[in-house]
């Protein structure tokens, strides 16, 4: 049981590394693509849709220089099919990534929506390199020079599955990379914060109580551009940038605009920030659209501080009861970090800053690889994985795959129950902290 290697190839990496974004439709052969990329053969991931293969990101290496691949499969097209699904999914990328791969199956041709994919990416500020995958031999090369017309320059021959072409094609990423990854763009300002809720919880009671307590000093701020629509507060000695509060600060008439834009709006707030501020009414109960709040958070893979607001209203009876609901209702994010405060008084507002900075910390929180292996090879002799049909898996060695938020992959030579995968979450948690940050371990399965 205590045979746990050392990953083979990966570096301790500092700070946050450039992103490749790998996008295309089902089957064109991105794992496979992706799996030349982390130089890991038959890696196989955990047939878990949505779960594991959703966005997952890799570390990888590649001539001496660290990356993080995003393999972004594994998504469902919805009713809204499959053009619309992939559209976003590039969206997606563009936002997030350095350099951006798509991959097209050649001996296909493009497709629909392949051509829907390339419409999205012809507008990206960040390269984007045109795969032509299953690429096999030479006389499949006729397909690949096909892909000109997706308008995104040259096609890359490749096969993703003989390795065909695969360094060459690492040579042309690592080029295309900037000096540095686009999060250090912003570092240096203010923390991003985003503050959600749903309607009437006191969002903008509390905004403007940030504001008026604490001037807005926009102009302290050097070298960045302020958004109108962010502001920026001063809490507890620190400034942080509010996103997305234009509408808060002016009050508009949110009455105009149905449940499903207020949560897009709310969508791209979290997606702008780094950690979300969800504002529940302690004087009300926790209810279905509140957690939907929640969750969007965590799917958007941001640190959370649960706040509940109005505390000035709570008399003895209300309190027992919520924390009968807080106990039932908001178990998922037992890590989340919480406060009580009221934007009427002011009760408790300054105490935002600690909890923001707890999350935030715990976002970011990198495990070097061998403590890591030492904590998980004592937890495995302890507790080993359940045997399924006879045979204990054994899991070979962990790694943290990324920070903001932790991501965790599991080697092991065979599948892991979801009970204990949720073990494993739960020890990581009690020996590491990650307090007010979601985590997010997969399994890889390997011989
Ligand atoms: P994804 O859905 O885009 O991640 O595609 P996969 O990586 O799962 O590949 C889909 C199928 O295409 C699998 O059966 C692969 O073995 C196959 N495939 C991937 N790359 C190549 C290639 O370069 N040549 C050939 N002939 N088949 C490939
Ligand atoms: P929003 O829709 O989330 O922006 O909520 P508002 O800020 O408009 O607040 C909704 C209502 O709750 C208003 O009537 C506020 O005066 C009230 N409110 C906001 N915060 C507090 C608080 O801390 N205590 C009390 N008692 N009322 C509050």
């Amino acid at each position: 049981m205590s045979d746990i290697d050392l990953p083979p190839d990966l570096d301790e990496p500092t700070g946050p590394l450039p992103v490749v974004a790998v996008v295309g439709r089902p089957n064109v052969g991105k794992s496979t693509l992706v799996n030349r990329f982390i130089g890991r053969r038959a890696a196989v991931v955990q047939d878990v849709p949505g779960v594991t293969r959703d966005r997952i990101p890799y570390q990888a290496l590649w001539n001496g220089k660290n990356f993080t691949v995003v393999d972004t499969g594994g998504w469902e097209p919805k009713a809204t099919g499959m053009a619309a699904a992939i559209a976003r999914q590039a969206e997606y990328a563009m936002k997030t990534a350095d350099v951006i791969v798509l991959v097209v199956d050649a001996s296909v041709g493009a497709t629909e929506t392949d051509l829907a994919a390339a419409r999205v990416l012809r507008r990206s500020d960040r390269p984007v390199i045109l795969v032509a995958n299953k690429v096999d031999d030479e006389r499949s090369e006729a397909g690949a020079a096909e892909l000109w017309s997706l308008g995104l320059g040259e096609p890359f021959p490749v096969s993703a599955l003989h390795g065909r072409g695969s360094g060459d094609l690492l040579d042309l990423v690592l080029d295309a990379m900037p000096e540095a990854p686009r999060e250090t763009e912003d570092q240096g300002g203010p923390r991003r914060v985003a503050l959600v809720g749903r309607p009437n919880v006191g969002k903008s009671s509390l905004i403007n109580r940030l504001s008026k307590e604490e001037r807005s000093v926009v102009d302290s701020v050097a070298g960045t551009t302020v958004d109108p629509v962010d502001s920026i507060v001063t809490i507890g000695g620190e400034e942080w940038r509010f996103v997305d509060t234009a509408g808060l600060r002016r009050r508009v008439n949110t009455a105009s605009g149905t449940e499903y834009y207020a949560s897009l709006r709310t969508e791209a707030a979290i997606e702008a920030a780094e950690v979300a501020v969800v504002l529940l009414a302690a004087d009300e109960v926790i209810s279905e659209q509140d957690q939907r709040v929640i969750t969007q958070v965590i799917e958007a893979g941001r640190s959370l501080v649960i706040a509940f607001n109005k505390w000035d209203t709570l008399d003895e009876d209300r309190h027992a009861q919520l924390e009968k609901e807080i106990d039932r209702d908001l178990a998922r994010v037992k890590w989340a970090s919480r406060v009580n405060i009221s934007a009427l008084t002011g009760r408790g507002v300054n105490k935002l800053a600690g909890h923001l900075k707890e999350a935030l910390a715990g976002w970011e929180t990198r495990v070097p690889t061998a403590e890591l292996n030492t904590f998980i090879r004592a937890l495995v002799q302890e507790t080993p994985p359940p045997a399924r049909g006879g045979r204990a898996p054994k899991i070979k060695y962990v790694t943290q795959a990324d920070i903001r938020p932790p991501r965790f992959v599991v080697f092991s030579t065979g599948f892991l129950e979801a009970g204990y995968r949720r073990f494993l979450e739960r020890r990581l948690r009690e020996q590491f902290g990650f307090h007010g940050t979601p985590i997010d371990v997969s399994v890889k399965v390997r011989e």
